[in-house]
C-alpha cells in the first residue's frame, strides 16, 4: 500500500487511464444490452455477457446469487475490505433500456475491472466485487439479496445511476405495497340476498375509510390503490372482493409502525361491518428509504471534482420515488452516484436511444471514474471505511457481524 501522497497520486491516475482504456467494453456492453433488452428476472443474455467479460478479466463467478436465476457476484481476491461495485441490466416492457440500466452494467464492470487491475488484491490486500443486481423495476432484486444477507461480507457498496444531471445520490421513499382480500358469502343477489355476505360493500368502505384516514397521517405518505376483483357477476352477491393499496412513506418506520397499522385497521373495520373476513398480503417486500451517507458523499463529491465535474446542488425534494438500493444503505455503506448522459426524460424510448450516444459513453466512463476514485479512498485512508460503518450504526441503530 503506497503511503505518500505522490505514490496515491500515481495510483489515481493510473486508475483514470484504466477505466479510459475499457471504452471498448463499455461501449459494446452499452450496444448488446441495448439490442436485447430483458424484463427483471430474465436477464439471461446480460448476465451470461457481463459474466463472461468478469471472467476474462480473472473475476471468479458465482451464479444465482440469493436464489435469483439472473443475479451474480464476481470476486476478486479474498480477504477484507470487500467493496462491491453494483450493476443493474433490467429494462422497460416496451421502451427497452429507458431507465438506462445498460450504463449501469457497464460502469460496474469498468470500475470493477479497473480497481483490480490498478489495485491488485494480493499486493493491496482488498478485495474486489462486481455485483449483478437484477429486475430493480420489478422485483427490487436488491431488497431480495439484502435479505439473504448477501451485502453481511461487504464493506462499501456503490453505484451509479444515469439520467439527466450529476448527482451525489439523495433520497428515495420506503414502500410496502399490499393486497387486501375481503371474504363474503355467495347468494342470489335478487332471490335471497339476505343470505349472503357481500365481500364488495366490505372492500368498498374499507377503500373509504383508508383514503379518509389518511388526513390524519404526516404529508410524507402516499396511498393510493385499485379495485382488482369485485365479484363475478351482478345478481351474484360477491363472496370475495379484493384491492391493491401502494403505501409509501419518507420513512420505513413510520410506515411500518403506524401507516401500515392503521391501513389494516381501516380494512378490519370495514369486514367487521358487514361480518367478512379480510386478510393482507404484501405482495412487494419492504423497499427502503435511502440514507445518503455523508462519509461517501464527501468522498463521491471530492472525486467528481478531480475529474473537473461540477455537481450542482441537490433539487429540493420531490419525493414519492423508489429504489431497491435503499435496502442496500441499511445494511451496508453505499452511495448512489447519478450521472448525466441525456436531456431525455427517464422511462423514456428517447433515453434508451441515448444510452448509446458518445455522451452516454464518456458520462458513464465518468461514473466509472468517480466509483473506483472513491473505492480508492476507502483502501487507502487509513480509518475512513470505519468512519463510514460507524455512521451507518449509529442512524440504524443496528449493528452488523462482520
Ligand atoms: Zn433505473
Amino acid at each position: 500500500m503506497p503511503k505518500e501522497k505522490a505514490d496515491i497520486e500515481v495510483k489515481r491516475q493510473e486508475l483514470v487511464s484504466a477505466v479510459d482504456s475499457l471504452r471498448p467494453m463499455v461501449e459494446d456492453v452499452a450496444r448488446s444490452l441495448y439490442e436485447h433488452p430483458e424484463l427483471g428476472l430474465e436477464e439471461v443474455f446480460a448476465s451470461r455477457k457481463l459474466t463472461s467479460i468478469l471472467e476474462s478479466h480473472g473475476f471468479s463467478v458465482e451464479k444465482e446469487v440469493a436464489g435469483l436465476p439472473t443475479a451474480f457476484m464476481a470476486k476478486a481476491g479474498k480477504v477484507r475490505p470487500a467493496i462491491a461495485f453494483m450493476a443493474e441490466y433490467d429494462a422497460l416492457l416496451g421502451i427497452g433500456h429507458g431507465c438506462g440500466h445498460n450504463l449501469m452494467a457497464a460502469c460496474a464492470l469498468a470500475a470493477g475491472i479497473a480497481s483490480k487491475t490498478v489495485l491488485p488484491p494480493e499486493t493491496e490486500q482488498v478485495t474486489w466485487i462486481v455485483l449483478g443486481t437484477p429486475a430493480e423495476e420489478t422485483i427490487g432484486g436488491k431488497v431480495v439479496m439484502t435479505e439473504a444477507g448477501v451485502f453481511d461480507k461487504i464493506d462499501a457498496a456503490f453505484i451509479a445511476h444515469p439520467g439527466q444531471r450529476n448527482s451525489l445520490g439523495g433520497s428515495s421513499w420506503a414502500s410496502h405495497p399490499m393486497e387486501i382480500t375481503f371474504y363474503g358469502k355467495s347468494a342470489h343477489a335478487g332471490g335471497n340476498p339476505q343470505a349472503g355476505i357481500n365481500a364488495l360493500d366490505a372492500l368498498v368502505s374499507a377503500y373509504v375509510a383508508i383514503r379518509t384516514m389518511k388526513n390524519h397521517l404526516r404529508d410524507d405518505v402516499r396511498l393510493a390503490g385499485i379495485i382488482t376483483h369485485g365479484g363475478d357477476a351482478p345478481n351474484v352477491v360477491p363472496d370475495r372482493a379484493s384491492c391493491r393499496f401502494t403505501i409509501r412513506a419518507k420513512d420505513s418506520r413510520y410506515l411500518e409502525e403506524v401507516v401500515i397499522p392503521r391501513v389494516k385497521q381501516c380494512a378490519e373495520g370495514a369486514a367487521l361491518s358487514v361480518g367478512a373476513r379480510v386478510e393482507f398480503r404484501h405482495y412487494e417486500p419492504l423497499f427502503r428509504e435511502t440514507l445518503e451517507h455523508p462519509v461517501l458523499r464527501e468522498i463521491a463529491r471530492k472525486n467528481f471534482e478531480y475529474l473537473g465535474v461540477k455537481v450542482p446542488p441537490p433539487e429540493p425534494g420531490t419525493g414519492g420515488g423508489v429504489t431497491d438500493v435503499g435496502s442496500v444503505t441499511w445494511a451496508v455503506p453505499c452511495i448512489q452516484i447519478g450521472f448525466e448522459m441525456t436531456d431525455a426524460r427517464g422511462h423514456s424510448k428517447e433515453m434508451a436511444d441515448a444510452t448509446i450516444t458518445p455522451r452516454a459513453i464518456n458520462a458513464t466512463l465518468m461514473a466509472a471514474k468517480v466509483l473506483a476514485l472513491s473505492a480508492l479512498d476507502l483502501v487507502y485512508q487509513p480509518g475512513l471505511l470505519e468512519e463510514a460503518e460507524r455512521y451507518l450504526q449509529e442512524v440504524t441503530g443496528q449493528s452488523r457481524q462482520s
